[in-house]
């Protein structure tokens, strides 16, 4: 059995091997611990759209606000009055400026789905990246990330919330994966990967949050 893709999406190492026999296969790497699921295994994408519209994101809900401003916590005094926040990958509501309304923060939502609003204008004048339950979505990752890096000032924070996983013990009655459009799934080791390799300062980690500064040049 082999992966479509034979190179870890996130650290590019060839050690990658079913976490077991059952179906569908998720790997595992062996370098970085990254845990994704077989790439011909993923949604059609008009079949995501609709698995994201299911999503309960509900703006009238103070339990859904208090839910996403836990992920802004890891970072609001990090982040000066006034700046400037992309909550990417907001889904198909914009939870991150109802959150922050009336704070002074300015806040530009993406989403590829929903709001794929051009945010490349914004390179090297972003604050903060925030992104709430939505790096266990992404194909390509490190596209992203490098995205991230871009538009982030020297200096700027990155908020993440996504449950790291437990490796192979476990994974198979993980209520996380049963969401079939969560295909990637990080771990201390994994984001340790990450900030060593983009030169981030890890600033919080303990699942389901990471959070991280851009080193100033
Ligand atoms: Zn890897």
């Amino acid at each position: 059995m082999k992966p479509k893709t034979s190179n870890c999406p996130i650290c590019q190492g060839s050690s990658l091997k079913p976490i077991d026999e059952h179906e569908p296969v998720y790997w595992q790497c062996a370098d970085c611990e990254y845990l994704f699921l077989e790439p011909s295994d993923r949604l059609q994408k008009a079949s995501e759209k609709s698995r994201y519209e299911e999503h309960n994101n509900d703006l009238g809900d103070p339990k859904y606000l208090q839910y996403l401003e836990k992920t802004w916590q890891k970072i609001s005094q990090d982040v000066p009055p006034g700046g400037l926040v992309v909550d990417y990958g907001c889904g198909p509501t914009k939870g991150l400026e109802a959150v922050l309304k009336g704070q002074g923060f300015q806040v530009v939502s993406y989403d590829p789905i929903f709001y794929p609003t051009s945010v490349e204008i914004l390179n090297h004048k972003v604050d903060a990246i925030y992104c709430s339950e939505a790096i266990e979505h992404m194909y390509n990752p490190i596209v992203e990330i490098e995205c991230w890096l871009r538009l982030l000032k020297p200096g700027g924070m990155i908020s993440l919330r996504t449950a790291f996983h437990s490796g192979e013990n476990g994974f198979r009655s993980w209520w996380y994966k049963d969401d079939p459009t969560h295909i990637g799934f990080f771990n201390e080791q994994t984001f340790q990967w990450l900030a060593n390799r983009y030169s981030l300062e890890v600033c919080h980690m303990h699942s389901p949050y990471a959070s991280f500064r851009k080193k100033a040049q």
